[in-house]
């Protein structure tokens, strides 16, 4: 075997490895131990272990009349800072070891983006293209029925996350409230229509936050190239609840969209795409690709392609150490969950390419779930540019407190053009802290002074 072939192998095999969503976590998570070198060990090991994790099997009667068994999963990650909060995916590749990492992520978000609830996640291994209306009704209704009292208003609380939406959340909130009649269970779920008690300002609440993130990221950090969001190149991966909201934001806020995609690949057009016509035609043909007067591309060269902003706004580790050599963004911002594998993220980190993470970018969600949370047990409804106004000020905030942690880790004490003075350092030391690493070190610095505040029990 030759020296090459040995050497892609090698890499294809322990990126496949480095690929496993816990150890991702517990990567991620290292790079923060290792700034924070007087936390406990015991400490380390209670934040790095879930609380709780659920796996139940059930059967479905399906529109054909035959029975089908499916698994789900609930894992509640932690309880310190409140009751449990995070989504239920309906997806194929959905597995415990996949909710456990993304339950962990909830954890971090909610202390990084200070609300008080703990982190979580629930999902069903399911192929929702594949089912009708009636049979998703019938798998949310018995997922949320085996789960029993192990969610609740001041338990765990469940939102919408991929292939569920706010149908499901209804159905969610519906079976809950036929197991507890008799008081308020509005609580329960977010993510809910508005007429059930959903919260003005949830359906998009992620995509603002990711743009709240990045106008506030990009007036404090002065990259050269990328001065605001006006007339800014975007490349989006992903056009669904996230995906499609974020693109409508930044072209609203000036921005060129250059590119999205949706499962069956990617289209371009270098002077922006017309998103009405492709929510029409994604609409009317299930995919964006096709649409007139665009170039088809695959999600391969979408990540590539030269832009200022690239947003991943579909699955997990699609940039992966296999393509990130090859992104050609100024600016990557997280609105999927874990969408960079750690070994990608120091590739770009030591490229001076900076990463808004996830658990700051797409916090926007748990914010405002948490106002309807609020709303619920207050019997109130707030109006939109209250709720707006409020998340700004939280998402502001986020990156305020993580940018000032990351220049105190990156010990840089001038005001900072991210150009001249953090990527000649950066080129040269593979341990230049990332954002990602100063948000996860306020995270876990909060959930442990919370923890030693509390004591633990008995
Ligand atoms: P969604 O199901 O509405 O949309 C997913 C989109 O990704 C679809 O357009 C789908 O076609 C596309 N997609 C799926 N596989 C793909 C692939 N291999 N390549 C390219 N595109 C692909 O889901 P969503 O709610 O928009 O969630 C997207 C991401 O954002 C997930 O990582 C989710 O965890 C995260 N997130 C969602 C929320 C929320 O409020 N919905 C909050 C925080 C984070």
């Amino acid at each position: 075997m030759s020296d090459s072939v040995s050497t892609s192998q090698d890499a294809a095999a322990s990126e496949a490895h480095e690929l496993k969503p816990l150890e991702v976590v517990e990567q991620h998570l290292q790079q923060a131990f290792d700034c924070l070198q007087d936390l406990d060990r015991g400490l380390i090991a209670m934040l790095s272990q879930p609380k709780r994790v659920m796996n139940v099997n059930f059967p479905v009667e399906m529109d054909d009349g035959s029975l089908q068994m499916f698994q789900g999963y609930r894992v509640l990650h932690s309880q310190i800072l409140g009751p449990g909060k995070g989504g239920i995916r309906f997806h194929p590749q959905v597995s415990g070891e996949e909710v456990a990492g993304l339950a962990a992520l909830m954890t971090w978000k909610c202390a990084l983006i200070d609300v008080p609830f703990g982190g979580a996640k629930g999902g069903v291994t399911c192929n929702p293209k594949c089912l009708s209306e009636n049979e998703l009704r019938h798998i949310t209704r018995r997922y949320i029925s085996e789960l029993g009292d192990n969610i609740g208003p001041h338990t765990d609380i469940p939102a919408p996350d991929l292939y569920t939406d706010e149908r499901t959340m209804a159905w969610v909130y519906d079976t809950y409230d036929i197991m507890h009649r008799g008081r308020n269970n509005l609580p329960v779920v977010t993510g809910k229509p508005l007429d059930m008690g959903g919260s003005q300002g949830r359906l998009e609440a992620t995509g603002r936050g990711c743009l709240y993130t990045t106008e506030r990221f990009l007036a404090k950090a002065g990259l050269c190239d990328v001065e605001s969001i006006r007339n800014a190149r975007v490349v989006i991966q992903g056009f669904g609840n996230v995906g499609a909201v974020v693109a409508r934001l930044f072209r609203d806020a000036g921005a060129i969209i250059l590119a999205i995609s949706d499962t069956q690949g990617g289209i371009f057009n270098e002077d922006g795409i017309d998103l009405d016509a492709a929510s029409a035609f994604k609409q009317a043909h299930g995919t964006v690709v096709g649409l007139p007067e665009t170039r088809t591309i695959t999600n391969q060269d979408l990540l590539g392609l030269e832009c200022e902003i690239l947003i991943p706004a579909a699955l997990s580790h699609q940039i992966c150490c296999g393509n990130a050599k090859n992104i050609r963004a100024k600016l990557v911002v997280e609105a999927a969950n874990g969408p960079t594998s750690p070994a990608a993220d120091r590739i770009l980190n030591r490229r001076g390419i900076p990463v808004l993470p996830d658990i700051l970018a797409n916090a926007g969600g748990v914010t405002v779930s948490y106002f309807e949370w609020v709303q619920n047990i207050e019997n109130e409804q707030w109006d939109l540019s209250e709720v707006n106004a409020k998340l700004k000020r939280k998402m502001y905030h986020g990156v305020d407190v993580v940018f000032d942690r990351w220049r105190q880790l990156a010990k840089i004490t001038t005001p900072t053009i991210m150009e001249t003075v953090v990527k000649p350092i950066q080129n040269n030391q593979d341990t230049f802290p990332s954002l990602r690493t100063a948000a996860l070190v306020i995270a876990i610095e909060r959930l442990s002074r919370v923890t030693l505040e509390r004591g633990i029990w008995p």
